[in-house]
């Protein structure tokens, strides 16, 4: 029975890097139809917010990423946030300490420093001085009103593991030093209580960020002291997932544009096309196909074949990623998920009139191959919906286009509608092509680009002369006046 989990820690929105480790976890479990637990890591009180916590399960939420065990489903393993379990923190650390695999450390870090400078030692970290302190130097520490951390106790033998993604790896014991699992105030620190929690919830594998392949020693070392106390379900194996770069060479950080989660979400790109974008940080379906649902994703992960090297973030494709999986989405649904966006910005009413949902109705159609987003649908939209008091022209495009040969096109366009019997797409683009193409001699984009800015507001719009037939005579012929003064 495969058991994954994504372990997020909620210290603020929720990072790309991160839901990258939970959509592989995520994919993984439901390849094997294992379980998928999420367990909040919130013991550090001073950085973790309630709305970091929310964030995080509205983000999984949005993008579909459900969950088998954890808050709000429950399971067997709970409670599943780690601000909840401090009694099994202190229970597990006791059997540490009593059973020797873990002891009192009374140094301060000074105190390691000086040691290390006095001998010249290359070693980085705890030099081992209170592995086996006698009674005495402890009861004179006491005196001194001093209080332990609990370290464990390292190996001497090399750790090896084989990383599902980058195959054998070794840690010689020279590397790994003794490290603390409880701080001296009592509160148990991310060494011990992750791999703790990943023992007593059964995690068969885990699969996370490059970044933290340096505490895996230590995690497979304390790992191992658990199963001789009886404690878990013993080593789980470890998979490390490419690193995604940013700007300039550098780890994607929180800085970096496109960083977050939530502005993907605010910004209406669909979840199928964020998680498409996403397992390509690491992973292809095939080599000459990017695009994937994730269905198929699920179908096809294989952990062994993630790719060790480092992954690039990149925002365009991101958007590429996007837009193709926005031109699989039926009008119907479309309209419906463009809704909120249109109502948040102000263009169709709220709740949604009937006038304005039979205007949508019919305009849908003409921009939904032509949005790469769902917010992109209120620039395209907003010219058909505005009052006309408050229609106005975009104004780099107006100076471009509105000069005097556009605006005597105008003129005459409007001259030729006004003209029409009969107000209808035909009968527009008959007139139009008939004015300015064939009696001018107009090529059609000189011709029609200066009518698009007068009738739209803008270059770039829905087709111009549906756009024209929706309006209709009276404010597309407005429209056209009111341009060519
Ligand atoms: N809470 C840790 C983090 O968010 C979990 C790391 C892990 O996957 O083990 O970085």
């Amino acid at each position: 029975q495969v058991r994954v989990r994504f372990p997020p820690s909620p210290t603020g929105f929720i990072h790309v890097g991160n839901v990258r480790s939970a959509l592989f976890n995520w994919a993984f479990a439901r390849h094997y139809g294992g379980t998928l637990v999420l367990r909040i890591e919130d013991t550090d009180t001073a950085r973790n917010t309630e709305e970091g916590y929310d964030s995080i399960l509205d983000s999984l939420r949005w993008l579909g990423l459900d969950w088998d065990e954890g808050p709000e489903v429950g399971g067997d393993h709970g409670p599943y946030r780690q601000s909840e379990r401090r009694e099994v923190y202190a229970d597990a650390a006791a059997r540490l300490r009593e059973s020797g695999k873990a002891y009192d450390c009374f140094c301060t870090t000074e105190e390691v420093d000086a040691r290390r400078k006095a001998s010249g030692s290359k070693m980085q970290g705890y030099d081992g001085f209170c592995r086996d302190l006698g009674a005495d130097a402890r009861a004179a520490f006491e005196a001194e009103g001093r209080r332990p951390t609990l370290r464990l106790r390292m190996p001497d033998a090399p750790i090896v593991f084989d990383d599902l993604v980058r195959g054998e790896i070794t840690f010689l014991p020279e590397n790994v030093p003794d490290f603390a699992l409880v701080r001296a105030n009592g509160d148990p620190l991310y060494t011990l209580v992750n791999p703790l929690d990943d023992a007593l919830m059964g995690i068969t594998h885990v699969l996370r960020g490059e970044d933290l392949l340096s505490s895996t020693p230590r995690q497979i070392a304390l790992h191992e002291a658990l199963v001789e106390l009886g404690l878990g379900s013993g080593v789980p194996r470890y998979g490390h997932l490419p690193i995604v770069m940013g700007e300039g060479n550098k780890r994607l950080s929180k800085r970096d544009a496109g960083s977050g989660l939530t502005e993907y979400l605010d910004r209406g790109f669909l979840p199928a096309g964020v998680l498409n974008y996403l397992a390509l940080l690491g992973w292809g379906i095939a080599a000459d196909r990017d695009v994937f649902t994730m269905e198929e994703m699920v179908e096809a992960f294989d952990i062994t074949r993630v790719n060790p090297n480092p992954a690039r973030f990149d925002l365009k494709k991101l958007e590429a990623i996007n837009a193709a999986h926005m031109r699989t989405v039926p009008v119907e649904e479309m309209t419906h998920l463009v809704v909120p966006f249109l109502q948040r910005a102000g263009v169709v009413s709220e709740p949604l009139s009937s006038a304005d949902a039979q205007l949508l109705e019919l305009a849908m159609p003409l921009v939904a191959e032509r949005i790469n987003t769902l917010s992109d649908a209120v620039a395209m939209l907003d010219f058909l919906f505005v009052d006309e008091a408050d229609f106005v022209l975009d104004e780099k495009d107006a100076a471009k286009l509105l000069d005097e040969t556009g605006t005597e096109v105008v003129q005459a366009s409007h001259d030729a509608l006004a003209a029409l019997d009969e107000w209808s797409t035909a009968a527009i683009q008959d007139a139009l092509q008939r004015t300015l193409v064939e009696e001018r001699g107009l090529k059609p984009r000189v011709a029609f680009g200066p009518v698009r800015v007068a009738v739209t507001g803008r270059r770039v719009s829905p087709p111009l002369f549906e756009s024209l037939e929706l309006l209709g005579r009276e404010r597309g012929l407005g429209r056209l006046r009111a341009a060519a003064d």
